[in-house]
């Protein structure tokens, strides 16, 4: 067993959301240009790689969950009323239909929990016992969710 290290890497998504539990100006349906950023802490094998994943492997499944779960995406709450089913005018109840694009979680999709759902995820995919993931909503704010399993 090699020494502990850790391993960074960084995707872009650009996502639509807005709080609705939150008075203000983020109630507004509004944009971010977010990075993410991994970090994985695992031991690093005589090959000077860690955890047996090479950047690549890394890097592809991460940069597909972002892309296919939030780019692009608009990002609800599942108890905000924008979330739930439109009746357009004219159209019976058969033919309603959802916002193009929106995904609905659990919960408000602030930073903090941005940085929550991808960290669980991340613990889940890469089965390592210690990591990070932090979401740079803008260049001056950011929010990181750690996990650390003994
Ligand atoms: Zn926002």
């Amino acid at each position: 067993m090699g020494q502990f290290q850790t391993i960074t890497v960084r995707h872009n998504m650009e996502v639509a959301h807005r709080l609705h539990l939150l008075e203000g100006k983020c109630e507004n349906i509004h944009g971010h240009s977010m990075w993410v950023e991994l970090t994985l802490h695992e031991a690093v094998d005589d090959n000077g790689i860690l955890g047996g994943m090479d950047f690549g492997t890394v890097k592809s499944f991460f940069r597909r969950h972002l892309d296919t779960t939030y780019d692009h995406h608009l990002l609800l709450n599942k108890d905000d009323p924008f979330a739930q089913p439109l009746v357009w005018a004219g159209q019976s109840e058969l033919e309603r239909g959802a916002l193009p694009g929106l995904v609905t979680f659990e919960g408000d999709p602030t930073t903090e929990n941005l940085a929550r759902w991808i960290g669980e995820w991340a613990e889940k995919e890469y089965g390592i016992a210690r990591g990070a993931v932090t979401v740079h909503e803008t260049s001056v704010n950011a929010a990181s969710y750690e996990w650390w399993h003994a």
